[in-house]
């Protein structure tokens, strides 16, 4: 298998012996929508919704969150969108939501844990995206980010039904709930792995902080035990597990994913054609090959030698 980075994409993401690996964008307003349905994006991976009120004062009112939210899912009519609920808090405070001051934000209220508190916020944001399905005709799912247990993952699944959406799952972003993947999945009907904090979680490492930008790397083994886990509880379930961190838009990373039986990679739109096309370069089991030799070293750059193949 070579990384085919201008190779053509026929736009269904699959491994050269057909087995499904769904491409997906990475979208937060309009434009970023447009940008992935002509990237040939199969669906929306992760809309993160609380990029549209970065700089709201108050609670945007339910039909403006509506409004909203069907002008970035209208690219994607009878496509496949997951809408994940507001992520306030840490890298991305929304005046509305987060807490004033906290001593560890990123440890704090932030993501679903909001909403603990505040259900009612949740509540008025699920009847939103339940209208912009309407208006879009979009097939939309809901997901929430900064999930830590079953118990958080059950609470939340039952608001999104009685929401009248039919799809609910979680972010694994929390080594936690990597751990308890397959327990979690029981209770939802999809996850999705934000590698982007789950590795900030995992070696303690803040996101944003260069110092440390060693440890985040994605190609480190301890993450990628993590991400086995997560592909061993997909198929013991028969439900999907999903990477929507910047992992995914690796295109070398995106074959050991689909080998540990990740089943759908989302990532932003200049990124997709490249993992589409390297995909279509190995087959199944040269993947899982490839996830295996992976596993076995102990440290990133080994990691990435023994991805080469
Ligand atoms: C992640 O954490 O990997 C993720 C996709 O969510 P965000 O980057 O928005 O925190
Ligand atoms: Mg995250």
């Amino acid at each position: 298998a070579t990384v085919a980075q201008r190779a053509e994409w026929n736009g269904t993401g699959a491994t050269a012996d057909g087995h499904r690996v769904k491409v997906y964008g990475n979208v937060g307003s309009p434009a970023d929508a447009l940008a992935a349905a002509d990237a040939g994006a199969e669906g929306v991976g992760l809309f993160r919704t609380e990029f549209c009120y970065l700089d709201a004062a108050d609670e945007p009112s339910v039909a403006d969150q509506r409004a909203a939210y069907t002008a970035v899912l209208a690219p994607f009519r009878g496509k496949p969108v997951i809408v994940r609920t507001l992520d306030a808090g840490a890298d991305k405070p929304l005046a509305f939501l987060s807490p004033e001051a906290e001593p560890n934000p990123a440890l704090g209220v932030r993501g679903l844990r909001v909403a603990f508190d505040r259900p009612e916020v949740l509540d008025r944001q699920l009847e939103a995206i339940a209208g912009a399905a309407e208006d879009s005709g979009a097939e939309v799912s809901v997901m929430a980010p900064m999930v830590a247990t079953v118990e958080e993952a059950a609470w939340f699944a039952s608001r999104v039904r009685a929401a009248g959406i039919a799809r609910a799952g979680v972010m694994i972003e929390i080594p936690a709930a990597a751990l308890s993947a397959r327990e979690i999945l029981e209770a939802v009907d999809f996850v999705s792995v934000g590698t982007n904090d789950l590795a900030q979680y995992t070696f303690a490492a803040d996101r944003q902080l260069g110092a440390v930008a060693k440890l985040n790397d994605p190609w480190q083994p301890g993450l990628l035990r993590l991400l086995k886990l997560i592909g061993e509880a997909a198929k013991a379930t028969g439900k999907p597990a999903g990477v929507c961190g910047e992992a995914a838009a690796d295109p070398r990373l995106a074959l050991v994913l689909a080998g540990l039986g990740l089943t759908s990679l989302s990532m932003n739109a200049p990124a997709i054609r490249a993992v589409g096309a390297t995909l279509a370069t190995a087959t199944l089991a040269e993947c899982e090959a490839l996830a295996e030799a992976t596993l076995a070293t102990s440290d990133p750059a080994a990691a990435r030698a023994a991805a080469r193949g």
